[in-house]
């Protein structure tokens, strides 16, 4: 009697379930996982990032043939030689920007468009702005495809920021300056907060948080060391 009863748990493991062998992974579960893991049990606190993080389908945002590694903790390519950042960058930047429902937000590098979703799931509205052109209009096509009418893009060089749509509680730079570029400090408004990669092409670059006073007086923080893809010039 033990004996068929064990054949018999053998063979209904065997049978096939619900999800067909090959299938992809269960995104939720490793969206959750990464959350807590790579976000909240290393400091993130604000909880609308954490619910921003654990709402953002990042596999939707890489190359088809990355979607399985996409809530790993590293950077993945999202080709052109860019790279989509690891999550917890996005969401260190994101909670230093100290964004709410009422920000209006400024991120140059649309890349993959994660980053401004993620921002989009707190910010009021957030502008976008990506050189490479491809990556614009995938951008652009992932984010109207998940419903993000919140973000507006544009293929331009972001060097100029996007002084239509100014000025801005907040700016993210996602690719490393060497410098800050003027026109971002210009379109950032007073009590406005920018967080920018500073340092040279392809080495350890300074992850720096600018505070513009109420009287426009700057103080910066360098809050880590980073590996950005640069900020390139011209395009448009
Ligand atoms: N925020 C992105 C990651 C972007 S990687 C994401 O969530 O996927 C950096 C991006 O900055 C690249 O797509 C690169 O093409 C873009 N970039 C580099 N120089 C730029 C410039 N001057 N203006 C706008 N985008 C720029």
């Amino acid at each position: 009697m033990g004996r068929m009863i064990f054949i018999f748990l053998i063979c209904a493991w065997c049978l096939p379930g619900p999800v067909p062998a090959g299938a992809e992974p269960d995104f939720t579960d490793l969206r959750r996982a990464m959350a807590v893991r790579q976000i909240k049990d290393r400091g993130i606190r604000d909880k609308t990032v954490l619910a921003a993080m654990e709402t953002v389908p990042r596999h939707e945002f890489v190359p088809r043939d990355k979607r399985s590694s996409a809530y790993r903790d590293r950077p993945l390519p999202i080709g052109f030689g860019q790279t989509i950042s690891q999550p917890y960058i996005v969401a260190l930047m994101t909670e230093l920007l100290g964004v709410d429902e009422n920000s209006r937000v400024l991120e140059v590098g649309t890349g993959s468009g994660y980053q401004a979703a993620v921002l989009a799931e707190i910010a009021a509205s957030v502008y976008s702005v990506e050189i490479v052109r491809p990556l614009h209009d995938r951008a652009t096509g992932t984010l109207k495809a998940l419903g993000y009418d919140n973000v507006v893009t544009t293929h331009a060089d972001g060097y100029h920021g996007w002084e239509k749509h100014g000025p801005y509680d907040a700016i993210i730079v996602t690719c490393a300056s060497e410098f800050i570029p003027p026109p971002l400090i210009a379109q950032l408004k007073p009590g406005g907060r920018m967080c920018i990669p500073v340092g040279p092409p392809f080495k350890v670059q300074h992850l720096v948080l600018i505070e513009k006073g109420k009287e426009g007086k700057l103080t910066t923080r360098i809050i880590a060391s980073v590996r950005f893809v640069p900020l390139v010039r011209g395009g448009n």
